[in-house]
């Protein structure tokens, strides 16, 4: 049995086709470039076969997010369990690193100063050795609370993932409590069949698969993720992105400020938006104010 969808949606479709009946109706955000569906990964705690694995996606034109713990990352990354500090340039090029903990210690048994430890000096660390901002989190044992969340997002952290698989393809409510679709254990390739056929009252539909490459690696048995590769690679509806470009975009769509009767729209953010209507799509640039509504 594949685990449970969104319950209710499909009898809530035809109100929303009735709702969207009006001038507005036909306006939905969509991703960059037009394409109407994201594809992400994320895989945690750097082991060596993620050098494998993120070659899988990147020559597919894929991206991922791997979320490292810069504690276990070794100097010289020979005959270890994990990655280089020298080979992250390559190893994940393309592809977004982010963190999981200096230690990979469980968020919710630390205290206030240890938690913060644990995700700021990662977050330093991380920056050191690559560059850029590090602004992603997964939570160690998919371990949160609120507190957790409250920390993590005054610490600069703008989404973490837990290990609640929805099933769904549903964006998240909250990027700080970000429930992926499913673990690549869990019905992946029946669930990326349903996700190339989702239906079209989805906003912003999402699939995002969760896990360890070291499941692979330990087993020898790689053939459920590249099936699943191989199937969803190379469709012109999808934009295959990593965990923070979608973070990003999705919440730049949340911020956009609309006409009281939403046939204008302004962008007040840094990122550009593209827009679905029934003149086709649309883009407002960032500082934008575009009518978008029945021309
Ligand atoms: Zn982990």
């Amino acid at each position: 049995m594949l685990p449970r969808q969104e319950k209710g949606i499909s009898e809530c479709s035809g109100i929303l086709s009735a709702v969207s009946g009006g001038k507005r109706g036909n306006m939905r955000f969509v991703y960059p470039q037009g394409k109407r569906k994201a594809l992400t990964f994320s895989y945690d705690d750097g082991q060596i076969f993620d050098r494998r694995l993120a070659e899988l996606f990147r020559s597919a034109g894929m991206k991922a997010t791997f979320h490292l713990n810069s504690g276990n990352l070794e100097e010289g990354g020979n005959g270890s369990f994990y990655v280089g500090k020298e080979e992250l340039g390559k190893v994940y090029a393309g592809h977004e690193i982010a963190c999981h903990g200096v230690q990979h210690r469980n968020p919710v048994t630390l205290s206030l100063e240890q938690l913060v430890l644990e995700l700021q000096e990662d977050r330093k660390a991380l920056e050191k050795l690559t560059g850029g901002l590090v602004q992603g989190l997964s939570y160690a044992f998919g371990s949160y609370n609120g507190d957790v969340m409250d920390t993590a997002k005054k610490l600069g952290i703008k989404y973490s993932r837990t290990v609640q698989g929805t099933g769904g393809f549903f964006p998240p409510a909250d990027f700080l409590a970000w429930h992926p679709t499913c673990h690549h254990d869990n019905h992946l390739l029946e669930l990326g069949d349903r996700f190339l056929k989702v239906e079209g009252y989805y906003e912003l539909p999402l699939m995002y698969v969760w896990g360890h490459s070291y499941e692979f690696g330990n087993s020898g048995d790689w053939s459920v993720i590249e099936a699943f590769v191989e199937k969803m690679k190379g469709r012109e509806d999808i934009w295959y992105a990593s965990n923070i470009e979608i973070c990003t975009y999705i919440e730049a769509t949340r911020k956009q400020e609309f006409s009281a009767d939403g046939l204008t729209m302004r962008n007040p953010t840094c990122v550009e938006v593209w827009v679905s209507t029934k003149e086709g799509i649309l883009t407002v640039k960032p500082g934008e104010v575009r009518y978008i509504g029945e021309h």
